[in-house]
């Protein structure tokens, strides 16, 4: 008789539950530490696009294709690009795309509905992980639990990682500042976003708003900036972090200007990244997904992507009977995947982020046009 592994899975974001998931659907009882209290507790942020051979792949395996349907918005692909005047420079529809957009809060609820009552464990901050001889013990303020295998899915400032380096996210130089609008209450936002994505982008600052579902639109404001300040502007009373992202945007139509002025502020994030290809000495027993192995900027739109295909190939592999050579080959896969994503990011914020304004990304939309 040959007895199921222990596995804890820390974080339940989209690659811990998808995770969870797929070893669901093999037959196995994975336990999710999430921190949040229950799934509304904090805004989900915004809507993401699954790629064909990575989120939607994921989608297929773990046989939630239908539900996924249900809530994509696969009219939601077009792009749009401003300069700082408010002149608009590129404008396509996206109509016949393959990159359906979904609510982050929707893709989160769709896998949670799929697991069995409990596999969640709300209120459940992983304070520590301990190991020895005999597994490694997940401690919460709930208590400790021992597992034969513990899964990092717990996002850029993974608690595991810690485990298996010292490696920590590194400042990107850059902010987001984000907005959030009801389109309805909001008619200039919701044609100047046009059919799903809109970049106006100025010498080293950006406007980006994006469709999302239920008449909301999300809005983000970024430039480059100091890390201390960064920090600071979060720290600031909304209407002072507003005060201070419109000086930045000084000059600019005032349409434009009208996504940052008009919105819900919804929070700061600065922006950081592990080191691109960055890569752990394998620890059986313990190992990494999504977010906690290749955190990047969100400037390749890759990051749920390579989340949810990570999980496809780590539940492949814990699946596979291969003992842990099948979770070695995994990790070296998932970096090899991840790193060209990390480069493009870091190209993405360089192109958008440049003294050059919107030349660089108006050359990129032409030579995908072109491609
Ligand atoms: C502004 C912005 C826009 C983005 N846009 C896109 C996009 O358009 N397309 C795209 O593909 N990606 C985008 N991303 C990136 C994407 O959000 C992430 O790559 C993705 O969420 C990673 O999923 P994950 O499951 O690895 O981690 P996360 O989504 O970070 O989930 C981690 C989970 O772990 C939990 N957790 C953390 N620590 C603990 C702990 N100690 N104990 C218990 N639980 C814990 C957290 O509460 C969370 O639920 C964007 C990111 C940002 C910041």
């Amino acid at each position: 008789m040959t007895i199921d592994p222990r596995i804890a899975i820390i974080g339940g974001g989209p690659g811990g539950l998808m995770l969870a998931r797929l070893l669901h659907l093999h037959g196995l009882a994975p336990i999710v530490f999430e921190r949040d209290a229950h799934a509304d507790e904090r805004p989900q942020g915004g809507s993401l696009d699954l790629h064909a051979e990575t989120g939607q792949h994921a989608i297929r395996a773990a046989g939630l294709e239908d539900a996924f349907l249900a809530e994509a918005r696969p009219e939601d692909q077009g792009d749009r690009l401003y300069d700082a005047d408010g002149t608009l420079l590129f404008d396509r529809d996206g109509h016949g795309d393959d990159r359906p957009e979904i609510d982050r809060s929707a893709l989160r609820r769709i896998l949670l509905e799929s697991l069995p009552e409990g596999m969640v464990r709300w209120a459940s901050r992983v304070e520590a992980i301990t190991s020895d001889e005999s597994g490694h013990t997940v401690v919460t303020a709930g208590g400790t639990q021992a597992f034969d295998i513990v899964i990092g899915a717990d996002g850029g400032w993974s608690r595991l990682r810690a485990l298996l380096s010292d490696v920590q996210p590194r400042y990107e130089g850059a902010v987001f500042v984000e907005l959030g609008f009801d389109r309805r209450r909001h008619p200039q936002v919701d044609a100047l976003v046009g059919a799903g994505k809109m970049f106006a982008v100025g010498e080293n600052r950006v406007l980006i708003g994006q469709r999302n579902g239920h008449d909301h639109i999300r809005g983000y404001a970024g430039w480059r900036i100091d890390e201390a300040d960064a920090w600071a502007l979060g720290a600031m009373p909304r209407e002072a972090a507003r005060a201070a992202t419109l000086a930045v945007f000084e000059g600019w139509s005032s349409a434009l200007r009208d996504l940052i002025g008009g919105g819900d502020l919804l929070g700061v994030r600065p922006l950081y990244a592990l080191p691109i290809g960055y890569r752990w000495p394998s620890v059986p027993g313990v190992t990494l997904l999504g977010d906690a192995a290749h955190l990047m900027s969100p400037f390749a739109g890759e990051g749920v992507n390579l989340a949810l295909a990570d999980a496809v190939d780590l539940a492949e592999a814990l699946t596979s009977g291969a003992g842990w050579p099948a979770v070695e080959r995994y990790e070296a896969a998932m970096v090899a995947r991840a790193t060209p994503a990390a480069e493009d990011a870091a190209h993405g914020l360089a192109a958008v982020l440049s003294r050059k304004g919107a030349a660089p990304v108006l050359d990129h939309y032409r030579a995908r046009l072109s491609g």
